[in-house]
């Protein structure tokens, strides 16, 4: 007998079989889905191995082509395809947006994102699956199961925030690449990278959210001994806003020119921010302290400590003592 994780499976990969044909053949979906992708500039081929779909913008319409393919409400409810109400009513959780399907490492689809067309207040933009069985957002990064060989072949995987942006850097050649949706990385996504590279390389939106995020989750990756680069877009761009105005070459450029080391970055970024103002920097002198503490690699430490000892024109042995002081009272 199926277990309930191999139903849930089986339910999902027909309802992505389901998203791209209506998107491919429906007038509605054509019209509207395949014309916003287009929009996007994104290419036919590029369309189809991403397995992007659309969904109706009707009430159930997958819920009743399911029902008629003899799928149970049961696993359409528990991978949150259809959202049931207390009342009985059943809706499409997805309806009327355009579908990306999230792809484990395997290449099973473990859940689905949906965009809104037109983005107004009201809306969220992306609706995500719920946490379920078969899907723990912690431990999923979108594009991987894309990304992998190119992952090991360059020994490197970039990380970005969302699905368009693994989607237009693909179209633009550079196939290294996941995205951890929106959120803070998680210790089960960083495993996850580091089965193919040690050498990560943010590339994360030009906006105050996105050095945010840059700053947060990356202390995560420090623990884990790897190394981590920076990369900022201009102000206001994305990596598919940009790789829509810049050609594959150009787009690698521009990454060459601007990748920064991560803790080279953060205290730049966090002394710009500080100014002469002593209370702000001694504030950021100890947050780059706690940083460079987390580095396991005794020569990496040492050289880190030199590094920022200069450019935050401290004495090197105050600040190898204090990171000593920090490590001693981990132990
Ligand atoms: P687009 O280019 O289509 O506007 P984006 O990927 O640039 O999308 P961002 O606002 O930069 O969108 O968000 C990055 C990622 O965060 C998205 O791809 C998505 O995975 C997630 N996200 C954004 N908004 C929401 C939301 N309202 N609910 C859940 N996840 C979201
Ligand atoms: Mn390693
Ligand atoms: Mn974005
Ligand atoms: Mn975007």
């Amino acid at each position: 007998v199926q277990s309930d994780r191999e139903s849930m499976f089986i339910v999902n990969s027909w309802a992505q079989q389901y998203f791209s044909t209506q998107l491919h053949e429906h007038q509605e979906g054509r019209i509207v889905g395949l014309r916003y992708f287009a929009e996007r500039g994104f290419r036919d081929d590029i369309i189809r191995k991403f397995q992007l779909g659309y969904s109706l913008d009707q009430r159930d319409a997958l819920y009743q082509a399911a029902l008629k393919k003899g799928f149970k409400k049961e696993y359409l409810d528990k991978t949150g395809l259809v959202i049931a109400y207390d009342n009985g009513n059943i809706h499409d959780r997805f309806r009327g947006r355009v579908i990306f399907p999230v792809h484990s490492l395997s290449g099973k689809v473990v859940a689905f994102g949906g965009r809104v067309l037109k983005k107004d207040d009201k809306t969220a933009k992306y609706v995500n699956s719920p946490e379920s069985d078969i899907y723990h957002k912690s431990n999923e990064l979108y594009g991987i199961y894309f990304a992998k060989q190119a992952i090991v072949k360059q020994d490197r995987c970039f990380l970005v925030e969302g699905y368009t942006d693994v989607i237009s850097m693909h179209q633009a050649g550079i196939e290294n690449v996941v995205a951890s949706s929106g959120t803070a990385l998680t210790q089960g996504q960083i495993r996850l990278i580091h089965r193919f590279t040690n050498n990560i390389t943010v590339l994360y939106d030009g906006d105050a959210a996105g050095i945010k995020a840059a700053l947060r989750g990356i202390d995560l990756l420090l623990e884990d001994g790897m190394n981590i680069k920076v990369v900022l877009l201009p102000d206001g761009e994305d990596p598919d806003s940009f790789a829509r105005k810049h050609n594959a070459s150009q787009f690698a450029e521009f990454i060459k020119q601007n990748e920064t080391d991560f803790i080279r970055f953060k205290t730049r970024l966090l002394l710009d921010d500080a100014g002469t103002d002593p209370i702000k920097r001694s504030a950021l002198i100890s947050d780059i302290i706690k940083t460079v503490a987390i580095i396991p690699d005794n020569i990496a430490r040492s050289v880190y400590i030199r590094e920022c000892s200069a450019m935050m024109e401290i004495d090197e042995r105050v600040l190898l003592n204090e990171v000593n002081k920090i490590r001693l009272s981990k132990e």
